[in-house]
């Protein structure tokens, strides 16, 4: 039996393409970073999927929209240590590096629903693997010939007895307004801030989503040692800068991604039948498109 953990667009494509028998994912959501949910009967992803160069499969059409993009920097030299001072770098997604224009992909949740297609996927996550069987938190044992794992390299390396201390990672707080739209707020829609006074790092707006209605992306990452985040807070901020005021607000979804940006590597090798592949079983901060390429070709 070919046992996938994590239903992420790594464990889909991968889960397509070996026939896996069975995918485990510890969320009630599938899709992973990408989930997506439903306001006013839209499907909106919990994050925004930017890319700054569109890309196609041979089995799949991605639909984009492009958008100018004009950036607000607010004490940027401080903004690459605010998010994550272990970092070398940041993930490509999160910089808007000599970046004119962006491309949404507008499709994600379609794309989701294609992989997931006929696809065997338990509501479940390991908590024992031995050299040919996964138990499971609902005392389910599953025997396997090989595990690809999409899933966190840390709790699964961990489970093999490994040395993960090298392993680390920041924890992102994502947070999607939709507001009543202003029109005195044109001049922007990424805004950056390294100001640690501020508790969210970015903040994207997207204005034609929703008709009479704009859509807010907000990106806080957490210090080492916290463990959650006051949205409270945040408003407070958001107000503050005369981003977004309480009152405006129509509905919004958080999602606390514990293991957003990682950094550090494996030193030991997996002891069983097992490929690492994917954002968190590389432990890389893949770009959507590094991803696809990756699960194509894990
Ligand atoms: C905040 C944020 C914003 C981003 N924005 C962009 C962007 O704009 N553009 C872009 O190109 N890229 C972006 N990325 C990166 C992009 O989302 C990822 O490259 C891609 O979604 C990774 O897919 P994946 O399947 O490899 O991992 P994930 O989406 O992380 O999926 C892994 C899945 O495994 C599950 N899982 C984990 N551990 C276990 C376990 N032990 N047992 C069972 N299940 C488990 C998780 O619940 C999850 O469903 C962003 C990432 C983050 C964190």
């Amino acid at each position: 039996m070919i046992v996938v953990i994590g239903s992420g667009i790594s464990g889909l494509i991968i889960g397509k393409k070996v026939n896996a028998n069975l995918i485990l994912e510890e969320q009630p959501l599938i899709g992973g970073v990408l989930a997506f949910d439903s306001i006013f009967g839209i499907e909106i992803p919990y994050i925004l999927p930017i890319t700054y160069k569109p890309f196609q499969l041979n089995n799949f059409e991605f639909k984009y929209k492009e958008y100018e993009i004009n950036i607000v920097y607010r004490k940027y030299e401080y903004f690459h240590n605010k998010i994550c001072e272990f970092c070398e770098e940041l993930p490509k997604w999160l910089t808007f590096d000599s970046v004119k224009k962006i491309y949404i992909i507008e499709n994600i949740p379609e794309f989701i629903y294609e992989l997931s297609r006929n696809m065997k996927i338990v509501k479940e996550y390991p908590i024992r693997i031995d050299e040919n069987k996964i138990i499971t938190n609902k005392g389910n044992v599953y025997r396997f010939s090989k595990i690809y794992n999409t899933g966190s390299l840390k709790r699964i390396s961990r489970l093999l007895g490994l040395d993960t201390s090298f392993l680390g990672h920041i924890s992102a707080f994502t947070l999607l307004i939709l507001a009543k739209r202003k029109e005195n707020n044109k001049d922007w829609n990424v805004y950056l801030s390294g100001d640690s006074a501020e508790t969210y790092a970015v903040v994207i707006r997207i204005d034609d989503v929703i008709k009479d209605f704009q859509l807010y992306y907000i990106y806080s990452f957490l210090r080492t040692n916290q463990k959650n985040m006051d949205i409270e807070r945040i408003l407070v901020d958001l107000k503050r800068r005369q981003i977004i005021s309480p009152n405006e607000i129509v509905a919004f979804r958080s999602r606390l991604l514990s293991e957003a940006i990682l950094f550090g590597h494996l030193n030991e090798k997996v002891p069983i039948n097992m490929i690492n592949c994917g954002r968190l079983g590389e432990w890389r901060n893949y770009s959507i498109d590094e991803t696809i390429l990756r699960a194509q070709n894990c």
